[in-house]
């Protein structure tokens, strides 16, 4: 991972070089999405043609994007995405690029957010996870805080290499976006994906990162959670056992745990989240996401 990057070096000054400032202008005019068809809960790999001495800010549906050069230094990428709640409707992404002689370029993308057709279900988990009590209302509390500050704090650069793996060799289910009644009380979106892993089943690491969180939370049983950078991280829940520490580097493929059915289940499966500056993106459409030639 870290070779590549620094032969990248050489090769972005060399293209930027040979780069005429009309040939720059023309290039920076491009925004390409992929998947190209974007739902709500859509990951989207965001790529600007842009030249390798520029810096590029940008905002989706009031989400600030950060871009990395690729590995091979031809364009700007953010990975990015928009929230399984978003409303379906019409969009733009701003995106400014500043060259190097002081000059903004400001380039736009109208983008047309599709819905999604996620099912609905009910469930019936203990009445404490649907009513909790004062103290348990203590502990979410504490829960919420501790994640905002988690969710806060993602590293300044990509922590990622490679496409995503699945967590776990186990099934998974269709159960992103679902609409669902808690005891016939409580509605909620599942931000997650389910997969059927029996208790036991060793869960690892979807991409590198550094776990940022490992430790009992009411609802999410024990949970893990690896920063990926950028804004971006995944969450695996209800463990039977935790196997990493809090500020670990783990590679991708790297046991992060045991899975279980601690917290708010109805029995023993992992759920595995995929969050982008707070919007929850779906996991499979992730795990498509060619990212190979990136970093
Ligand atoms: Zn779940």
């Amino acid at each position: 991972m870290r070779f590549p990057a620094l032969r990248a070096l050489p090769l972005a000054s060399l293209l930027a070089f040979s780069l005429s400032p009309s040939h720059a202008r023309a290039q920076a005019s491009a925004i390409t999405l992929t998947p190209a068809v974007v739902e709500a809960g859509s990951p989207e790999l965001i790529r600007v043609d842009a030249p390798a001495t520029a810096s590029l800010d940008g905002e989706w549906l009031g989400r600030k994007l950060q871009f990395f050069r690729s590995r091979d230094s031809r364009a700007w990428y953010a990975l990015a995405g928009v929230d399984v709640e978003a409303a379906p409707g019409p969009s733009t992404i701003k995106i400014t690029v500043q060259s190097g002689g002081g000059v903004a370029n400001a380039l736009e993308k109208e983008v047309a957010i599709h819905p999604a057709h996620y099912k609905s279900g009910s469930l019936t988990v203990p009445p404490k996870f649907v009513e909790p009590g004062p103290e348990e209302l203590k502990q979410i509390e504490a829960d919420s805080e501790l994640k905002a500050k988690v969710f806060a704090a993602s590293a300044a650069e990509p922590l990622w290499a490679g496409s995503f793996r699945a967590p776990v060799t186990a099934a998974p289910t269709d159960s992103f976006g679902t609409r669902r009644m808690f005891n016939g009380k409580l509605a909620s979106v599942h931000k997650g994906m389910d997969f059927r892993a029996p208790s036991g089943t060793v869960v690892r690491a979807g991409n590198s990162g550094v776990v940022v969180l490992a430790r009992p939370l009411y609802y999410e049983g024990n949970c893990v959670i690896v920063d990926h950078g950028l804004g971006l991280y995944t969450i695996s829940m209800h463990f039977s056992r935790i196997d990493v520490k809090e500020g670990q580097r783990v590679a991708q493929g790297q046991p992060l745990g045991l899975s279980g059915a601690t917290g708010r289940v109805t029995g023993p499966h992992l759920h595995w989240a995929v969050r982008w500056q707070g919007a929850y993106l779906d996991p499979a459409k992730l795990l498509k996401l060619n990212l190979a030639s990136l970093r």
